[in-house]
């Protein structure tokens, strides 16, 4: 490639965080969450793929010792829509009874696939379950569950990068930007 780095890549429109933006911006989450959790233990819950990133950055911004476990989930519903029906793909290795659990999210749209995942892993008895997610959409607002950590809101647009993907690409980009039209053509 005669580009410096991929975050040139044409693909992209504009930048919305920059890697510094996310580190910060996770780094103030962090301490809350030091200080909330202070003196109990903790298990981070990932949801595969998006989250990825967010937990291997929050986990090691935490001056604290943590546990981390994974679930992937599939929801069903049409093309970019959430359905709200899930089927769990790979459930957590932990038994989460009696342990208080922080659920990793990359982003939340309409919070359907959540709301459904926290009422799953409610009902394994947890001490809580609470959640922190590095973006939030407007729709979110709508939703019953609420979210302890918020990184950033933003604008009801589509955003790769930094974990998420468009068909499986762009996960790898070190910010969080929006692609250029020519992309969805
Ligand atoms: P929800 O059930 O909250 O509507 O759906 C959340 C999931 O939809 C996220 O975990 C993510 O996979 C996908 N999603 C929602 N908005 C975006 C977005 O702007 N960009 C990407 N890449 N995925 C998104
Ligand atoms: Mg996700
Ligand atoms: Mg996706």
């Amino acid at each position: 490639m005669d580009i410096e780095h991929i975050t040139d890549d044409l693909d992209l429109e504009k930048t919305l965080f920059s890697e510094d933006e996310i580190r910060n911006r996770l780094g103030e989450l962090a301490k809350r969450i030091e200080s909330d959790y202070d003196g109990e233990d903790l298990l981070l819950v990932g949801v595969l793929k998006g989250a990825v990133m967010v937990m291997a950055d929050l986990a090691r911004t935490l001056d604290r010792h943590v546990e981390m476990d994974w679930m992937a989930i599939s929801s069903y519903g049409s093309g970019t829509t959430s359905s709200g029906v899930v089927r769990i793909l790979k459930d957590l290795d932990a038994d989460i009874t009696g342990r208080h659990v922080l659920v990793v999210e990359d982003i939340i749209d309409t919070g359907l696939t959540l709301s459904w995942l926290i009422s799953n892993l409610r009902s394994r008895g947890p001490a809580s379950v609470e959640i922190c997610t590095l973006l939030r959409k407007p729709d979110a607002q709508k939703m019953s569950v609420d979210v302890r950590y918020v990184g950033f809101d933003i604008a009801n647009e589509f955003v790769v990068g930094y974990g998420l993907d468009y068909a499986e690409k762009y996960r790898n980009l070190r910010s969080i930007g929006t692609l250029a039209p020519h992309v969805y053509s």
